[in-house]
């Protein structure tokens, strides 16, 4: 594979104590797109707080490189700066800001760190009424308070937009296809394809083939018992769902 843009090794991660993941290790390279699927509680939102940082998570062993760099020597903050971005599983609302404001300090964070000049006002509204367009969220999704009494797919889309407009280098979506019908399925694809074209990488974290067969990946991981127990192409999906995680297909 061409030099990958995340490079995990051995990971072992523990919360409270107890050991979640152990061992896992995985590549990606530039404009790929992996899907990681596996059991509930197998570890795959673990993982995914794991490499953005969420200190509730320890690391006990192994290393992540991102872009050459040591991706756990990173603060929160920097990892979002050098652009690893997650989708949440249960999207946080935080009542008393806007989504202008967070987008705006978001996305000027991220220009700083890139050496960018900051937006103003005018142009990251011009920016934030495409996304919301692309989304399919009204524009008036603009000036609420982020999240705050969204509906669970109004949150997604919320999700979506961010993303777009962060312009992230990888992105992990954690289960965005929950409780989605297909138009927004849809929208999660044209999103993923469109970055995907500029080289941003994705990890999807999925039990569903469905998305996958709108935004085909080019590896497909089960995550098992703390590590990936199995990595195949798109047809690996397909057999899980056929199948389930406890029968699998011989090589
Ligand atoms: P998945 O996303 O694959 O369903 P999770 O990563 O959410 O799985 O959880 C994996 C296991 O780790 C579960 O047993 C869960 O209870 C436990 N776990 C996850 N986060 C924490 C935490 N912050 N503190 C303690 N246990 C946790
Ligand atoms: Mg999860």
């Amino acid at each position: 594979m061409n030099q990958p843009l995340l490079s995990i090794r051995d990971l072992s991660v523990s919360a409270d104590g107890n050991t979640i993941l152990e061992g896992l290790s995985l590549d990606i390279a530039p404009g790929e797109v992996h899907a990681i699927m596996g059991p509930n509680g197998s570890g795959k939102s673990t993982l995914s707080r794991a490499l953005i940082g969420d200190e509730s998570y320890d690391i006990t062993a192994g290393t992540v490189r991102f872009d050459n760099h040591d991706l756990l020597a990173l603060s929160i903050e920097e990892r979002a700066q050098r652009g690893v971005f997650l989708s949440f599983q249960y999207p946080i609302s935080i009542p008393g800001v806007s989504n202008a404001q967070f987008l705006k300090a978001s996305v000027n964070q991220i220009r700083e760190a890139r050496g960018l000049e900051p937006l103003d006002a005018i142009d990251m509204l011009d920016q934030a009424k495409d996304a919301f367009r692309r989304v399919g969220l009204k524009e008036e999704f603009i000036s609420r308070p982020v999240n705050d009494g969204f509906s669970g797919g109004e949150k997604k889309r919320n999700e979506l937009a961010q993303m777009l407009l962060m312009k992230p280098r990888l992105v992990i979506l954690d289960e965005i296809d929950s409780g989605l019908d297909i138009d927004a399925l849809r929208i999660v694809a044209d999103c993923v394809s469109s970055l995907k074209q500029d080289g941003t990488s994705f990890l999807i974290i999925t039990h569903y083939q469905r998305l996958l067969s709108y935004v085909p990946p080019e590896r497909v991981h089960i995550l098992m018992n703390g590590h990936i127990e199995r990595s195949g192409d798109a047809q690996l999906a397909m057999d899980i769902e056929a199948q389930g995680y406890q029968h699998p297909t011989p090589a």
